[in-house]
């Protein structure tokens, strides 16, 4: 059992993406101050796997024991299938079997959130990223002859070379991918902030690890302190300052509800005290969409083969054919990469559809905290949406077919020329894992977070995570919600 004290300055609960960073800011920004941070999984079970990118596929395959297990309800529009929806449960969180792929997200999507949410927009958050870029290396992938020749497809396509996505003005065009990985004895090994930023390096940092937090204890509307369990044992544990969430946008809804804050009609069927009736928590629920576009490579001609979690290529384009309306950014597969399930000698596009309109919900199944909660993403159930997925579909089509991949396609294998597309879309569209907004941060007085990512109607409770996103970014969740976790702490540190 670990020894730990009964009264902390602030409990952080999760260390994964988020919670990794603001329990290492806090720790260093006053060596006084005690932190604890808790996390549900342990330390991953076998870290050279888990650290080399190219391992990725095989990774979320192979070790289910660091996943929640999380699976959506049947999705109508779905043809009702049920979407596994993976969400790490490790010390690193989901950074820990993500793609590793960094992208910042548009300049446009974060002058959207300075309009909703003020003191988030792009001059706002720009320093932020920075700051995480100078401690999470980035490096963009090295280009080859097959990247080389995609990228003059899509030059084909119409899209313009864009060498850097992060810094360019627009997102629009083609470029080298770039990934949270860093060069070890001449190896690439994944970066997770947890083993950057490494809050256990710091002596006023308690980490429990294997412990689930199971709510929030309140005084009132004053956050006081947290519940979790340990093995057999249950613990309660205080808390002078704050209480920062940062459990992921699946978990810290959750979390939330167990604990009082949440729609009062929600609550009630469970017999839930309710100490906030807070109707969006769980609401909102956004993510995006992958749609496939396969190819088979000739026989004689060897289908290459990557270091990194993907092939190093990324193309953004528009369902619009706009670059000031970026929303599809499609990644790039071949039949190499360890653990993919499909045919060696082939080619895949996969356009990610960004700014899909449909919201879903997460909501509790009952009052126990080892029960998952009732995931309903609602994929495709606003109208339109469909059409988007058409549009990035075509344009992944598009693009294998270009001439200038001819010596590296032998023919389309999905979707097979002449399928109906829409169909297609519904029997084999995919989640992106970018699960967010189910804490939506706003100055409305809906809003769950404030712009200083106050649980609004509480005291001393925050939430730093993906689940405050106020809108849809597109970009891979990853590097914005690390940028959300570097200003809410500095946000925390600087308070009065
Ligand atoms: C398979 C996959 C691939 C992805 N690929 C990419 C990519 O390539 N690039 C990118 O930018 N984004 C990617 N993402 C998304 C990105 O990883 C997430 O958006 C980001 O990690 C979210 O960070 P977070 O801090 O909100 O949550 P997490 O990193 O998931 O951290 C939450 C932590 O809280 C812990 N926790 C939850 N509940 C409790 C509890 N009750 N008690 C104690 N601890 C708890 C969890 O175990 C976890 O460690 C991917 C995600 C997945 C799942």
């Amino acid at each position: 059992m670990t020894e730990i004290n009964s009264m902390y300055d602030y409990i952080v609960i999760g260390a994964g993406s988020a919670g990794s960073i603001v329990a290492s800011k806090l720790a260093a920004s006053d060596s006084n101050v005690s932190i604890l941070l808790i996390e549900a999984g342990g330390t991953p079970p076998n870290p050279i796997e888990m650290f080399t990118p190219s391992y990725w596929f095989e990774v979320l395959q192979k070790y289910p024991e660091i996943d929640w297990g999380y699976k959506s309800q049947p999705q109508p529009n779905l043809n009702n299938r049920v979407i596994k929806l993976a969400q790490a449960k490790v010390l690193g969180g989901s950074a820990l079997h993500n793609a590793t792929v960094y992208v910042r997200g548009g300049q446009s999507d974060f002058n959207a959130w300075g309009e909703v949410a003020p003191g988030w927009s792009w001059n706002d958050v720009l320093p932020y990223f920075e700051s995480v870029e100078k401690t999470m290396e980035v490096l963009a992938g090295q280009t080859d002859d097959f990247i080389n020749d995609l990228f003059a497809a899509a030059k084909e396509y119409g899209l313009p070379e864009n060498p850097n996505y992060n810094t360019s003005e627009s997102q629009y065009g083609y470029a080298p991918f770039q990934f949270n990985n860093i060069t070890l004895d001449s190896l690439l090994c994944r970066e997770t902030s947890y083993t950057t930023f490494l809050p256990e390096r710091y002596q006023n940092v308690t980490l429990v690890t294997r412990a689930l937090v199971t709510r929030i204890l309140f005084k009132g509307t004053q956050a006081v302190g947290v519940e979790y369990v340990q093995g057999k044992n249950k613990y309660s544990v205080g808390v002078e300052n704050e209480i920062v969430l940062s459990a992921g946008a699946i978990a810290t809804p959750k979390i939330l509800m167990l604990s009082g804050i949440g729609d009062e009609a929600e609550l009630g069927k469970f017999d839930i005290d309710v100490v906030v009736n807070e109707k969006e928590v769980g609401k909102n629920l956004h993510d995006d969409l992958f749609v496939s576009a396969g190819f088979s490579i000739p026989e004689n001609k060897p289908a290459p083969i990557y270091p990194y979690s993907l092939a190093p290529a990324v193309i953004f384009g528009s369902t619009t054919n706009s670059n000031l309306a970026v929303d599809i950014e499609s990644s790039v597969g071949v039949g190499t990469l360890k653990g993919f399930l499909g045919p060696r000698n082939s080619f895949w596009l996969w356009p990610n559809v960004m700014h899909l309109k449909s919201k879903g919900t997460v909501t509790l199944c009952s009052d126990s905290p080892d029960d998952a909660p009732l995931i309903n993403p609602a994929y495709l159930s606003e109208p339109g949406d469909i059409e988007s997925c058409k549009i990035a579909l075509n344009l992944g089509i598009e693009i294998g077919n270009k001439s200038s991949l001819s010596p590296w396609r032998k023919e389309q294998i999905a979707p097979k020329p002449g399928t109906d597309l829409e169909s297609y879309i519904r029997e084999t569209a995919d989640t992106t894992y970018h699960y967010c907004g189910t804490c939506r941060m706003g100055s409305d007085e809906n809003s769950v977070v404030d712009t200083e990512l106050r649980v609004r109607g509480t005291s001393g409770l925050r939430v730093i995570d993906a689940s405050v996103f106020p809108l849809p970014i597109t970009a891979n969740t990853a590097a914005a919600t690390m940028m959300i976790a570097y200003k809410g702490s500095d946000i925390i540190i600087q308070a009065p």
